[in-house]
């Protein structure tokens, strides 16, 4: 196991300057840590394309609200540096919540539109914080490549119209997301799941899946495709919708009728545990 860990923003830099002074290419991974293979296949990617590889540790409490899950958010630092150094990662940054967001910050960036609907209604207030802390890591680590997984997939379309729109200098890769062999999505939040809960949990993905096959028939009507997901993941009791949605895979706003692209996601609870899942179809 090799590479560094660093906490303080003055260090990574220092470190980076050094980097790009020989000419390297970074690659950045932004993570809340508690890493699975989701993370690490982006970590491997990234290792892939570039010189150098950096990822982001850090459970953000600004794309937290009030009584969601902050302080019990999985932590274990010693084991992420574990995982990430074995899967090609050469620098860990860490910081603390102060080194962040000190006493008077005060400025928040803010993508407009995508963030509506979705987890944006949901859960007010989380994007915004989420691209505020990502536009911070890109200033600090300032990347040629950053990596993001599909499975947080408003994230993803929001993180790349922001680049877009501040014309930041870097390239967005989005990729695949990984699953447990019975479909469901990996999570560090699949942790907190009770034993009975981790069971039903598949049930997301197969009520997504059967809505795909439904338009390969060719069903176009999103209220029939809500209706099947919904048929499927209510025959699960423990599981709670929060909302299951069909929208426009550029602008995610909701449809009536498949013509195109379209992003089928969903946000189901299993006790306490919010979990997400989506995927894109294309007609
Ligand atoms: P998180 O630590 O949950 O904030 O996730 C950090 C990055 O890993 C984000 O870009 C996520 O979309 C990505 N990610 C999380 N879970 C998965 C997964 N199952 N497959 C692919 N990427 C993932």
């Amino acid at each position: 196991m090799s590479g560094k860990i660093i906490h303080r923003i003055a260090e990574v830099r220092s470190k980076l300057r050094e980097v790009r002074a020989l000419h390297k290419s970074i690659g950045f991974v932004p993570t809340m840590g508690y890493l699975h293979e989701g993370h690490l296949s982006l970590i491997r990617r990234a290792r892939q394309d570039c010189d150098f590889v950096v990822i982001s540790i850090f459970v953000n409490p600004l794309q937290f609200g009030v009584g969601e899950d902050y302080a019990e958010y999985p932590r274990d630092l010693s084991r992420d540096a574990r995982l990430a150094f074995s899967n090609g990662c050469d620098l860990i940054f860490a910081p603390t919540v102060k080194e962040m967001y000190p006493q008077g910050f005060a400025t928040f960036v803010e993508v407009g539109g995508l963030t509506e609907h979705l987890c944006g209604a949901s859960r007010p207030g989380h994007f915004r914080g989420v691209t505020t802390v990502v536009t911070k890591f890109f200033n600090i680590i300032t990347p040629d490549h950053t990596y993001f997984g599909q499975k947080d997939a408003q994230q993803a379309l929001i993180i790349e119209r922001m680049v877009t729109d501040l014309n930041l200098d870097l390239t967005v890769h989005i990729l695949p997301t990984i699953r447990e062999a019975d479909g469901l999505a990996m999570s560090s939040r699949n942790t907190y799941l009770k034993q009975e809960e981790r069971r039903a949990a598949p049930v997301l993905y197969r009520g997504l899946c059967a809505a795909q096959e439904k338009i390969e028939k060719g069903e176009r009507e999103v209220e029939n495709l809500i209706n099947l997901i919904t048929e499927i993941i209510t025959s699960e009791p423990l599981a709670k919708i929060d909302y299951i949605s069909i929208v426009d895979l550029d602008n995610l706003q909701p449809i009536q009728k498949i013509t195109g692209k379209a992003l089928i996601a969903l946000a189901v609870r299993f006790g306490q545990t919010r979990l997400i899942d989506n995927i894109i179809v294309e007609v």
